[in-house]
């Protein structure tokens, strides 16, 4: 990059904010995603009038501009593709207001979920968040419209978006929505930005609704010899009207990932549904007292249920465990993040995991299912040697072949992650006929294509392509 274009960045950021050297660049040329890309500079602003002479200068000299929060998505969404400048949003970490009589909380991009919620617990108040809520900045969960095991109940991040401050790829400063639960204002544009990867703006500042903590929870482990079974018993929670506040799926292999990284002692049978449900004290133990009749008639073999915190905890460390711990169940074989987030509705869940299963022994190779099954976000996990070309050719087929299946069930090809690279091929398959308007609605906004390009409806290759991994053999 020329270093005249460094030099003004370093005077936005401050030198000590513009990080150039080979290995500040390597940490930021990944995700969590099998993608892998160098950038050119990394910048660390701290506020959004900083964010926007970045951006100005971006189109000014028309180099790629990428926003990056905590660097957890899982498709290559803040991967580099071209070159360009990350813009490391990570220092804008102050949480601003928190206002619990009026439901908001306001705060930077770069305020890690956890964090804000530790916040929030003190007033008694929480936002639901994804699994990564440990590391998922409130920017990056915006811009990923990302959701998590409580989205049963709870709703995925957009639901509680209800004011943005967003930089435009002009590098104009505009606010969007309100600090009022209710808005009738036109274009909803501080949904509109929900999702869009990047690819529309840099989000400055967030007024996220929040919701008051349930009073009390109980969870149900109900253990099951069949998978489909297991499937089957989610559509009959759902189908008798009780919505848990969790439902969660594991198969044999996530079940045996989770005891030998965590040593829960689950039993290793067919699958795992970990139910959770939440609300008064007074109605808890009739629901849970429900939910374990239906597993009962659906199939299970046997059903466990509890009221202590402690073990509802362990149980859902288990679960949010899951994809280290896979990677741990194999020395020679890592999780690949694949076909990862697939969505269905909740009816379709037994017919998907049980054509995922087929896929899975058709190609040899593993394809561990687990996932919210409860709002029918199912995740497939394949595990391979990403060293071997074989490995990727036969992880291709299947993963080409459960998409089918998941557009044939009527779904969709993410239900949480959102789709930078890994998901293209298929979202463009699933959404062929809306692409053309995604693509005018970017040229509008971005005439200068600076921001995070190549992604979303712009990627035209293939998935398995600028690998972090290196293919060394057959
Ligand atoms: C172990 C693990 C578990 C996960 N579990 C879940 C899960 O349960 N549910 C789920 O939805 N996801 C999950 N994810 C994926 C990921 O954590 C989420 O998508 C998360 O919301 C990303 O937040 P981030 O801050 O890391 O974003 P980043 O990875 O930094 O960025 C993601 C995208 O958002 C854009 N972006 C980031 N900040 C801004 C901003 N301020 N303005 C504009 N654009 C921005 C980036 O350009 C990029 O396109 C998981 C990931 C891991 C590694």
């Amino acid at each position: 990059m020329d270093p005249e274009i460094i030099s003004k960045l370093s005077s936005i950021v401050g030198s000590d904010n513009c990080k150039t050297t080979t290995a500040e660049l390597y940490t930021y040329s990944m995700d969590a995603s099998i993608h892998k890309s160098m950038p050119d500079a990394v910048v660390r602003p701290r506020s959004a009038q900083e964010v926007s002479e970045i951006v100005k200068l971006a189109n000014e000299h028309k180099f790629p501009v990428i926003p990056r929060g905590g660097g957890s998505a899982l498709c290559g969404h803040s991967v580099p593709v071209d070159g360009g400048v990350i813009i490391d949003l990570q220092r804008m970490d102050t949480i601003k207001d928190i206002r619990v009589e009026d439901l908001y909380a306001v705060c930077e991009p770069g305020v890690v979920c956890d964090d804000l919620n530790a916040a929030l617990k003190k007033e008694g108040f929480w936002i639901p968040g994804p699994s990564s809520s440990n590391v998922a900045n409130i920017g990056g969960m915006v811009a990923t419209n990302s959701s998590g095991d409580k989205a049963l109940k709870y709703g995925a991040t957009r639901d509680y978006v209800i004011g943005l401050e967003v930089v435009l790829p002009t590098g104009e400063i505009v606010h969007a929505g309100s600090r009022t639960i209710k808005n009738s204002g036109g274009y909803q544009f501080e949904k509109f930005f929900c999702g869009m990867e990047g690819t529309l703006g840099i989000i400055t500042e967030i007024i996220t609704r929040v919701i008051p903590l349930p009073e009390k929870k109980a969870a149900a482990i109900a253990v099951f010899n069949e998978l489909e079974h297991a499937g089957q018993c989610v559509s009959n929670i759902i189908a008798a009207r009780l919505i848990p506040s969790g439902l969660e799926l594991m198969s044999n292999v996530c079940i045996r990932a989770v005891n030998k990284a965590l040593d829960l002692g689950l039993p290793e049978v067919e699958a795992i549904l970990l139910i959770e449900v939440d609300g008064e004290a007074a109605v808890i133990s009739d629901k849970i007292k429900k939910v374990s009749d239906i597993c009962k008639e659906s199939g299970a073999i046997s059903v466990e249920f509890t009221d202590d915190e402690k073990r509802i905890a362990e149980l859902w460390k288990g679960r949010k465990g899951m994809i280290p711990a896979l990677s741990k169940l194999n020395e020679d074989y890592v999780t690949v993040m694949l076909a990862d987030d697939m969505s269905v509705p909740v009816s379709k869940v037994p017919m998907a995991v049980k054509e995922f299963q087929m896929i899975s022994d058709k190609y040899e190779i593993i394809v561990a299912s687990y996932g919210h099954a409860g709002d029918g976000n199912l995740h497939t996990k394949v595990l391979m040697d990403p060293t071997r070309k074989s490995h990727w050719e036969q992880a291709e087929k299947a993963v080409n072949e459960i998409y089918d299946v998941v557009l044939k069930l009527g779904g969709t090809v993410t239900g949480e992650h959102g789709v930078a690279i890994t998901k293209a091929p298929f979202f463009h398959k699933e959404r062929a006929a809306l692409i053309p308007t995604m693509k005018a609605i970017k040229r509008a906004m971005d005439p200068n294509n600076i921001m995070n390009p190549h992604k979303l409806m712009d990627w035209e290759g293939g998935f398995i392509t600028h690998l972090r991994y290196k293919i060394e053999r057959e």
